[in-house]
């Protein structure tokens, strides 16, 4: 079910007209779907109904707390890349039980903070680190539950800036290296290993990879059995894609069924990291068209959102399907869709086919996932405000950043 309809010729969300909130809270501003979130969690939920297992959702693809609020109450656990994001789920009223934290630099004090907290699992990310979260550990007298990320080599097909299961990528220890550090964990006084955790990247539209990855996993976890060390939980990750154009990403029944097969029964708590999937097609941007300015090799129209609002575009060369929030009929101009700041790779979406006037609301599509999450002040531009529809209900759960909030950190020098 879409979350996003036309109806009577403009774009809702839910039960809401779009146009109503642009004019009501004024653009660029972030809409949310409640009802899309929770279907998600429940859509993905759904093939797990006979395993033993935990969806994290992945916090730092949406760390709205309205958002995490969602999840926390369908039950959902949280992976957390910092001691930012875990301050957060606790705010927000999540159970730092059900939490892991993944990341490949975590401080000393990060991790005081997450045993303080006593959450899940820690993802572990290299030898080094293992050392100094024992210590850590050893000074309040606690013992670090552990999971070991490993990096199973398969290619996940996806952009290289988030592919991270290859060899030559800064997360985890390759897989073939994995059973000495287990070995070296197992025989840390203040370190309990618990799991085996991997995360290949992102945006990924194939099962294979997932299921080659789970595979070199489970191979993984007999030999350290061999050797005595028992896994408890299995954590595949995220990386699910979305359709943001014409992608046919695996649905949630399909990539849960192969997971379970793949298992074939095997006795062991399964762990689920996705951010995309949950959040991506659950929230739209609104911008206004400033300005049409038609040119002889391009037409561009500038709006009032831009690279510091959204910045898929520009970082990856994403596309995010634009549409206008109200239908309307006749001809057409392709445009650049692009923002006011000051560089040429300030663009929303190249090469569309709109028919537009000046003041018009546009509607970017797709942008629940790394789109306020990734949001800066470059150019001094305040962030968006979010907004989350609940059926014909609107709730601001951001508010728009003022200018002043911008500098009131900042000193002039004596
Ligand atoms: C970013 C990330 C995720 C979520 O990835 P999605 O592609 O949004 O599902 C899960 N686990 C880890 C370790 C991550 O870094």
């Amino acid at each position: 079910m879409n979350f996003f309809e036309l109806k009577s010729g403009v774009l809702h969300a839910e039960n809401v007209a779009l146009t109503d909130i642009a004019e009501q809270y004024g653009t660029p501003c972030y809409v949310y779907s409640k009802q899309a979130l929770t279907q998600a969690f429940n859509d993905f939920q759904a093939g797990l109904s006979t395993t033993d297992h935990l969806i994290c959702f992945a916090v730092k693809a949406n760390p709205n707390i309205a958002v995490l609020n969602v999840f926390a109450q369908l039950g959902a656990g949280f992976d957390i890349v910092s001691g930012g994001e875990l301050a957060r789920v606790l705010a927000a009223g999540g159970d730092p039980k059900k939490v892991v934290f993944s990341g490949v630099g975590k401080t000393a004090d990060e991790m005081r903070a997450a045993l303080g907290a006593g959450i899940l699992c820690f993802n572990v990310e290299s030898a080094s680190e293992l050392v100094r979260l024992n210590q850590v550990a050893e000074g309040m007298g606690k013992v670090a539950p552990v999971s070991l990320r490993v990096n199973p080599n398969v290619d996940a097909k996806t952009h290289p800036y988030i592919s991270t299961g290859l060899k030559n990528n800064k997360f985890g220890v390759a897989i073939d290296d994995a059973v000495p550090v287990y070995q070296k964990a197992a025989a840390m006084p203040n370190i309990a290993v618990h799991g085996v955790d991997c995360h290949i990247g992102s945006q990924i539209t194939e099962i294979a990879p997932f299921i080659d990855a789970l595979d070199r996993v489970l191979g993984l976890v007999e030999v350290l059995e061999d050797h005595k060390i028992h896994i408890s939980h299995i954590d595949v990750g995220g990386g699910i894609g979305i359709t943001y154009d014409n992608e046919t990403p695996p649905e949630f029944k399909q990539y849960t069924q192969a997971i379970l097969e793949k298992l074939n029964k095997k006795q062991v708590k399964l762990l689920f990291e996705p951010g995309r999937a949950l959040v991506g097609n659950a929230g739209v941007l609104l911008t206004k068209v400033e300005y049409l300015k038609l040119a002889e090799s391009k037409n561009f129209a500038i709006v009032d959102a831009a690279m510091n609002d959204l910045m898929r575009p520009a970082l990856y060369d994403a596309y995010h399907d634009i549409v206008p929030a109200q239908t309307r009929g006749g001809e057409k101009t392709v445009y650049e869709i692009v923002g006011p700041v000051c560089e040429t790779g300030d663009f929303l979406g190249h090469d569309r086919a709109l028919n537009l006037r000046e003041n018009d609301i546009l509607v970017v599509k797709s942008a629940g996932a790394y789109a306020m999450s990734m949001a800066s002040n470059y150019n001094t531009r305040a962030r968006a405000p979010e907004i989350m529809v609940d059926n014909n209900q609107c709730h601001i759960v951001r508010e728009r950043e003022q200018i002043t909030d911008l500098f009131a950190l900042e000193r002039k020098m004596p």
